[in-house]
């Protein structure tokens, strides 16, 4: 049936007077398309698909039965209901007639009610057939363009229907699926059983059908394909089971998707950086644990969905869109520093970077108020270190300057003095406050010299011998040595090439004059030179008193005199931290030991050899 309101019957005759005597009994009903030879009939029943053709019979050239034949044979027409309108009443015309495969014969002269009659039933199953036609066209599209694969199998397993998506998913064409047993050819080994339980489950109809379950396909290329698939029993109109209906999705992509998201999403998960990935809108689609919590949120979920301005304070909202937007944009990447806020607005100093992803973006976030909090306070000790060596510079230089100056001036006096003063009583006087002032300036000048040796970090070495070092040493302590009559057995003869700055001689000075003090009269202090491989080690022994064991380490310490000894020697008790600060400069080492070859105590420094 046209979109026309009536329904059209084509009149075929030869006779025009016929054709008009059928439109006049027709015409109130149906729209009539009028024919007068068998060639103009099958033109229009072509063209125009009428609903129902009239068609007389003996006409000449095609007759009635090869026009109606025509008509059948082709697929477009062959549901048009023919009526072979024919003088002709005999038996062998009927046969003839149904050959032609006609719907129904009316006899001439026709009758007004039965043509109507006929018309009608004809046109009623014409129109039944349509609307099968059309529902089952309809069926075959949504089969067709459905994202889902359809399979229809008989009761052997074999497929009887397969829908276009099943074909594209297999890969093959219908002719090489249909009537193929599903689970020989296209389940694999490994999944048939179980897909022949819900075959089964699905043909016996015993509940199956209602749950999804995942099975792979082979497809031609021996490509193994995951579908999600629902089956359900197909009956035939008397609710007999005839087979089973599959439906299934391709679900590989899904399913290999899942996989990499698990897998990233592990990592992400794990990470401890706050990662999220947000749309081209700036809303957070994926957080991270570490993402929430770094903003002081509970959970990932009270973030998703919301805006990335809601993490940041206006200020940084507009820095970002000003600056770092444009140079995101051209870069498809960003990193640097910004200030976040937090879910109770509290802010803190963050690293981000961020890159381009899909159509939005991932960022990557770190806390780092603590690494900022951190430097800060290095620079406040940095600030104050700086503060203190300045004072320590100042009050070297007051030691040197300030304190020296005057005391030199009384020292200079109080000699004076005593080669003047001829009272004894005086001079005894006199010779106090001398003795005091020594000490007082060889105190001032080891303390600048300690001072500024502890601000060195770097000493310059060249290449020297000890042994005229350790022998000028000697030789300017020999008013001491004699004045307590002390003889030094110098037993290092050769030559001792060493990497060592000019410094080193106090260390020897400090060790020497110590070995004289505390050595008692008409002893003898040895000096010797040992080669320890790589160094040399210089030893000094003296006869006297030895060191404690337990004060061994400490008299390298600053102003560390052993108690006993303070009253009865002078000295600073900055030497041999001076002697150690200086060996430290020269990456050596200090040490002392009892000495071995009898009483007292045997100092010993090691430097690099040349
Ligand atoms: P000072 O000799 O000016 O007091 P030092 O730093 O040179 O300062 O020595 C520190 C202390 O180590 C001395 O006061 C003394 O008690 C002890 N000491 C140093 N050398 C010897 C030594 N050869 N024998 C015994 N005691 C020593």
């Amino acid at each position: 049936m046209t979109l026309s309101d009536k329904p059209r019957v084509l009149v075929v005759d030869d006779e025009p007077m016929n054709v008009e005597l059928l439109q006049a009994y027709l015409s109130e009903d149906y729209e009539v398309l009028p024919a007068y030879n068998g060639h103009e009939a099958l033109d229009i029943v072509f063209k125009e698909l009428p609903d129902i053709v009239l068609l007389d019979v003996m006409m000449p050239d095609i007759n009635g039965y090869q026009v109606c034949e025509k008509i059948k044979s082709s697929e477009i027409t062959q549901f048009i209901p023919v009526v072979l309108v024919t003088a002709l009443s005999g038996r062998e015309d009927r046969l003839r007639g149904i050959e032609s495969q006609a719907d129904d014969f009316l006899t001439k002269p026709v009758d007004r009610l039965e043509l109507k009659m006929r018309v009608k039933s004809l046109f009623r199953i014409k129109s039944l057939h349509d609307n099968v036609i059309m529902e089952r066209d309809q069926a075959q599209n949504y089969l067709d363009v459905a994202a889902v694969m359809m399979l229809a199998l008989d009761c052997s397993q074999n497929i009887t229907l397969i829908n276009k998506r099943g074909l594209e998913i297999l890969g093959y064409g219908e002719s090489e699926v249909i009537g193929k047993n599903l689970m020989e050819q296209f389940i694999p080994d490994s999944s048939r059983s179980e897909m022949e339980i819900h075959f089964l489950n699905s043909l016996n109809a015993s509940g199956a059908g209602s749950t999804y379950y995942e099975c792979p396909v082979i497809t031609k290329n021996s490509e193994e394909r995951m579908v999600n698939w629902y089956s359900k029993p197909l009956t035939d109109e008397g609710g007999k089971v005839i087979g089973v209906l599959f439906s299934g999705q391709d679900i590989t992509i899904r399913k290999k998707a899942e996989e990499k998201l698990r897998e990233q999403t592990h990592a992400m998960e794990a990470s401890v950086d706050g990662m999220a990935i947000l749309d081209e809108k700036g809303i957070y689609n994926y957080v991270n644990a570490a993402h929430a919590r770094i903003f002081g949120y509970d959970n990932p979920r009270e973030l998703i969905g919301k805006k990335w301005d809601l993490l940041y304070n206006p200020s940084q909202v507009s820095l970002f869109k000003s600056t770092i937007l444009p140079e995101f944009k051209k870069k498809g990447k960003w990193q640097g520093e910004l200030i976040g806020r937090r879910k109770d607005d509290s802010t803190f100093f963050q690293e981000i970077s961020l890159t381009a992803f899909d159509k939005g973006l991932i960022s990557v976030v770190r806390d780092i108020s603590k690494r900022k909090e951190v430097e800060s306070q290095l620079n406040d000790y940095a600030a104050r270190l700086k503060s203190s060596n300045e004072l320590k510079d100042l009050f070297t230089d007051i030691l040197r300057h300030d304190l020296l100056n005057p005391a030199g001036v009384v020292k200079g006096f109080s000699d004076m003095l005593l080669n003047e003063e001829k009272d004894e009583n005086k001079r005894y006087k006199i010779q106090l406050i001398d003795n005091n002032i020594t000490r007082l300036i060889e105190m001032i000048e080891s303390a600048a010299k300690f001072a500024k040796l502890e601000d060195m970090d770097k000493l310059e070495f060249k290449s020297m011998d000890i042994g005229p070092i350790l022998s000028n040493v000697v030789k300017e302590l020999k008013p001491q040595l004699s004045a307590k009559n002390i003889t030094l057995d110098m037993r290092a003869s050769g030559t001792y090439p060493a990497v060592i700055n000019p410094l080193i001689s106090g260390v020897f000075t400090n060790f020497i004059s110590n070995a004289i003090k505390y050595g008692p009269s008409g002893s003898v202090v040895t000096v010797d030179i040992m080669d320890i491989g790589d160094e040399w080690k210089i030893m000094i022994s003296d006869q006297g008193e030895g060191i404690p064991d337990m004060d061994k380490d400490l008299i390298f310490n600053r102003f560390q005199r052993l108690a006993e000894k303070k009253k009865a020697v002078k000295g600073s008790g900055l030497g041999l931290a001076i002697a150690k600060r200086i060996v430290e400069l020269h990456g050596g080492g200090i040490g002392v030991e009892d000495n071995h070859s009898g009483k007292g105590s045997s100092f010993w420094a090691t430097v690099k050899k040349a």
